[in-house]
């Protein structure tokens, strides 16, 4: 039920768990975190509250690139295996989702055929729907853009690569997602609140739009690729 992703030059497991103890009062049954550095990606996740996923993350893990996601459960029980994130079948790929794929079934036949699913969760198809079209098209970001014009539905996605440890993919459609801007960082989340401790300066964003969000810049492109200007406005901490 919240999203959070972090790019840029500082340790990313603390700075999302943060998010998503801000994110806890939207409710949720799960959580989990991935992580990208260049060992590759680390995906921790459990059933049940941010404080048992704070055990459950190797301190060891140090990364400057991650997301990370509550759940609350539409397609498939609460479980580990159905907590977010989610990865491809090669684990290139590796998403996190809110909201509800209504088409999930079609998509999961029409492209979907030779994969074996290991959740019960409409995001999967997300993730393992990218992998399809970016093994036809090489090219990640034309891909993404691809999966969300197929898609149908309510999503915020967030989206890493474990082949490019500079760029987070995002995106949405009739779900709540935000860009924030730093200095030598960027942020996305379901909500400012959950990064209102590192920066105020926020993007809005269109639904269907595609974002490449990288440590130095963010670019936001239109569903046919065209890239998009669009100015922050200020979030203000409600009190
Ligand atoms: N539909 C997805 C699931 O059941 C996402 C739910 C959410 O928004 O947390 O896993």
């Amino acid at each position: 039920c919240g999203i959070v992703g972090y790019i840029g030059q500082e340790d990313t497991k603390e700075i999302l768990l943060n998010g998503l103890e801000k994110l806890e009062y939207r409710g949720y049954d799960s959580a989990g975190i991935a992580t990208l550095n260049q060992g590759g990606v680390d995906v921790f996740k459990v059933k049940g509250r941010i404080a048992t996923l704070r055990e459950a993350v190797d301190e060891n893990v140090k990364a400057t690139l991650g997301i990370g996601h509550t759940r609350w459960a539409t397609h498939g029980a609460p479980s580990k295996e159905n907590a977010h994130p989610h990865q491809s079948k090669s684990g290139r790929f590796t998403i996190v989702h809110n909201g509800v794929i209504e088409n999930y079934v079609d998509v999961r036949d029409e492209y979907l055929a030779d994969v074996e699913l290991k959740s019960e969760t409409d995001t999967e198809i997300i993730v393992q729907l990218i992998e399809v079209l970016h093994n036809e098209m090489n090219d990640v970001a034309a891909a993404f853009r691809k999966a969300v014009q197929l898609l149908t539905g309510s999503y915020a996605i967030a989206l890493i690569d474990a082949e490019n440890e500079d760029t987070i993919y995002v995106a949405k459609n009739k779900s709540p997602l935000l860009v924030g801007l730093g200095d030598d960082f960027n942020v996305v989340a379901s909500d400012s609140m959950a990064a209102l401790h590192v920066t105020d300066q926020f993007l809005e964003l269109m639904d269907k739009e595609t974002v490449i969000v990288r440590r130095d810049g963010v670019e936001i492109q239109d569903v046919d690729g065209t890239s998009v200007t669009r100015e922050p406005f200020t979030a203000e901490i409600d009190t």
